[in-house]
């Protein structure tokens, strides 16, 4: 069949590989360029776990996780910092709970860590008397833009065309297929289409849904470590962390960025993709170093490195992925909601599945277009 994957982020690319190692014709669309810094996929860490404080997600993760090893495998490269991951908050915390339960249905090692046994192992965290952490070895980053450059890399060499800086207008449904208009490149008509615009989803969208997802600007910042004080901040002292409370979270010192990387899930504040004001911000600097400095005594507050990225979030933080209304064959992936790296190879291939008509082997009930209610009919 003839496929078209629009967005070449992370559920672009995985998209990609999938169809085009699977024999189909391949023409990927991206309006900027490859591995581009304005939506969701740049950069060089995204976390890997399966904690979460919903079992839906640690069995994703599951299945996510054999997708990565292939892709390290296949591409030969280097794409995954193994350095574990410890997850922290109150001891009364429901989450806290909520994940252990997931990690014991699931069979996934962890361990839970008092305050004590925690410093011990992570000398640079410091928890607060009532906190409790888990600690789980088959955790840690993902370098994301090497990710999706590799997963681009392997469709194009199984045949995948890929147009840089077009455009996707619009989408008509035809007799037979779609025929997709964009700017430059006239109109290209297709047997189906994946598309995984990321922040850029609304214009796609059915309005209940388009009017449900916020894009926001997210800020991180990288602090440097006090003199003598690096080691605690490197791979093999420290794992990438989540606050399970505040829901700040961070890595450890690695690769060519120096400093360590302190971002905040939460607090985005809301834009327009295409009018973002990517500049520093003072206020939320400040906030990330008081977090730092507070939680890591090790780190001095001095930024060494800064930048802006977009989230797409629905507003239960579940994913969509689902056919489009009127549209045979077309398949969306949208609203990953600021945790969706971890997922991309499944979320690909399964949003490939479903515009080739292919029974998806996935419960995606929760990730429907259908949850959305527009807000007259409610
Ligand atoms: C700062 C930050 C930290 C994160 N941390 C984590 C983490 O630790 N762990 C984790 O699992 N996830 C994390 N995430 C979330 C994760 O990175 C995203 O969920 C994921 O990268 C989204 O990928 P995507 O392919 O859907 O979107 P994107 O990567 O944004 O790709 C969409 C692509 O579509 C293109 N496009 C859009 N519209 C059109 C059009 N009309 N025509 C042609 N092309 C178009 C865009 O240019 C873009 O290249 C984080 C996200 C951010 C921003």
């Amino acid at each position: 069949m003839k496929v078209a994957v629009i967005g070449m982020g992370g559920v672009g690319a995985a998209a990609a590989w999938h169809l085009a190692r699977a024999g189909h014709q391949v023409e990927c669309i991206e309006q900027f360029e490859l591995d581009h810094e304005l939506g969701g996929s740049y950069g060089g860490s995204r976390i890997y776990r399966h904690v979460y404080p919903d079992g839906l997600y640690t069995r994703l993760m599951e299945a996510a996780w054999p997708m990565w090893l292939e892709l390290e495998k296949v591409s030969g490269r280097d794409l995954m910092l193994r350095c574990g991951g410890i997850f922290f908050g109150p001891g009364d915390h429901p989450d806290m709970a909520t994940a252990a339960a997931a990690l014991r249905d699931s069979g996934v090692p962890f361990e839970t860590l008092g305050r004590d046994e925690a410093a011990r192992r992570v000398p640079a965290l410091r928890l607060h008397p009532e906190e409790i952490a888990i600690h789980q070895r088959d955790a840690g980053l993902l370098r994301a833009s090497a990710c999706v450059v590799a997963m681009a890399g392997l469709a194009r060499a199984a045949g995948a065309r890929l147009r840089e800086r077009t455009r996707l207008l619009e989408i008509e449904a035809r007799p037979t297929g779609v025929r997709l208009h964009l700017d430059p490149g006239g109109s290209l008509d297709l047997d189906a289409a994946v598309l995984a615009p990321g922040p850029w989803a609304r214009g796609f969208l059915p309005s209940a849904a388009a009017g449900a997802i916020q894009v926001t600007r997210q800020r991180y910042h990288h602090f440097l470590p006090a003199p003598g004080r690096e080691g605690e901040f490197g791979t093999d002292q420290l794992p990438v962390w989540i606050d399970m409370d505040s829901w700040f979270y961070g890595f450890p010192v690695h690769d060519e960025v120096p400093g360590a990387k302190v971002a905040e899930h939460l607090g985005g504040i809301p834009v327009d993709p295409d009018h973002v004001d990517r500049g520093p911000d003072e206020g939320l600097r400040e906030r990330a170093r008081a977090y730092a400095t507070g939680r890591f005594p090790g780190l001095t507050g001095e930024v060494s490195y800064e930048k802006t990225c977009l989230y797409e979030k629905t507003p239960d933080e579940d994913f969509i992925l689902d056919l489009l209304p009127g549209l045979p064959g077309v398949s969306v992936v949208a609203g990953t909601s600021g945790h969706g790296f971890k997922f991309v190879p499944l979320l690909g291939a399964l949003a490939a599945r479903l515009a080739l008509g292919e029974d998806p082997k996935a419960d995606l009930r929760r990730f429907r277009l259908g949850r959305f209610k527009s807000k007259l009919s409610s």
